[in-house]
């Protein structure tokens, strides 16, 4: 059992680590049209990222994604998969990635280490595609999921956000996609990070309403499948892909999160749906070698996660960082 346990008596095992804020996409429900990157001095090295790593692990985290922005944006983020595969204790990591730089870095990143990823496709519409990423190329993206199959990727899993009136028609092609190919799929309820407005209010399609779209063409069985996320999982009798279901709005796994995450300017996110924070680019870099100062922040810090989000109530604006700022 994890060291790093709240107030609510839940252990903490597993790190969302943000490798970038920066991208290559700017989908929109993530991310301006025009984002203000931070300035690169405010950005973690990848030492101080490792270093950050392995004080979480030391105290009993067990499993840490990678993610961003686009974390494949960031040059030799290999070397860092390859450092953090040598840590002791650490028994799963994985990255969350757009797929657009898969199909030169899927091979080096299996090989240095890298087991499982996620990567993020809500449109098999090569218009729709540039349209939702504002600029990104669909064939890249199928090309990246299938260098990473051949690389040798098992658990590959497609994350595909629905927005209503947009891609809620491509639901069942998303899931023939995977069929073909045995991966994964988890359909995601839009966050309302950033500014809330009307528009946004009106494309959110909660997980219920596509669990009844792909009921309409298959026969979906409650699996027991847990990855450590909050997603629910369900099969088919006829395939090995198993569709998830995350949905901050309608299902609050607060109760049951195990989880923090880490910004690129090391600020520790106790929690998704709100500002709370604790810097540790500060401690790191005002006592570089001292792990012991950098676990006394975190364990005091993880005493301020809160009990749960407020998603539910979408009326109220309660976060404004962005996602590629957050670490998705
Ligand atoms: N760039 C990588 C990618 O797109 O997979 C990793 C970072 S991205 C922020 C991680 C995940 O967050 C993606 O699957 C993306 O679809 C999801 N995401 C981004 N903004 C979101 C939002 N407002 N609500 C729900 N999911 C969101
Ligand atoms: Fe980039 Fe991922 Fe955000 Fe899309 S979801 S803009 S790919 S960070």
């Amino acid at each position: 059992m994890s060291q790093i346990i709240d107030q609510f008596n839940r252990s903490v095992e597993y790190l969302r680590l943000s490798v970038t804020d920066r991208c290559d996409f700017r989908c929109v429900y993530c991310m301006s049209e025009d984002p203000e990157f931070l300035p690169r001095d405010h950005v973690l090295s990848l030492e101080e990222l490792s270093w950050i790593a392995q004080a979480f692990t030391e105290m009993g985290v067990k499993k840490i994604r990678l993610t961003g922005g686009e974390p494949l944006v960031r040059s030799d983020c290999d070397h860092l998969v390859a450092s953090l595969g040598k840590l002791p204790g650490l028994e799963d990591l994985s990255m969350t990635t757009n797929g657009s730089r898969l199909s030169k870095l899927a091979q080096p990143l299996f090989d240095s280490g890298l087991k499982r990823l996620n990567i993020s496709l809500d449109t098999l519409n090569p218009e729709l595609f540039t349209q939702l990423t504002r600029n990104g190329k669909l064939e890249r993206v199928v090309a990246g999921i299938d260098a990473a199959i051949a690389a040798g990727f098992t658990k590959i899993k497609i994350n595909a956000v629905i927005l209503r009136g947009q891609n809620d028609h491509e639901v069942i092609d998303l899931v023939n996609f995977c069929r073909e190919r045995n991966l994964d799929i988890a359909f995601i309820e839009e966050m309302p990070l950033g500014v809330m407005d009307e528009r946004k209010q009106s494309r959110h399609c909660s997980s219920a309403e596509v669990r009844e779209i792909i009921e309409q063409a298959y026969t979906l069985v409650p699996s027991s499948k847990r990855t450590g996320g909050p997603a629910r999982y369900y099969q088919m009798p006829d395939s090995q892909t198993h569709i998830g279901f995350i949905s901050p709005h309608s299902n609050n796994f607060c109760h049951e999160c195990n989880r923090v995450r880490v910004t690129v300017e090391g600020r520790l996110l106790l929690c998704l749906g709100n500002e709370n924070s604790v810097d540790l680019k500060t401690i790191v870099r005002e006592h570089p070698g001292d792990i012991d100062k950098l676990k006394q922040a975190i364990l005091e810090g993880i005493k301020r996660k809160p009990k749960e989000h407020h998603f539910g109530k979408t009326d109220e604006v309660q976060v404004l960082r962005f996602m590629n700022a957050t670490g998705g």
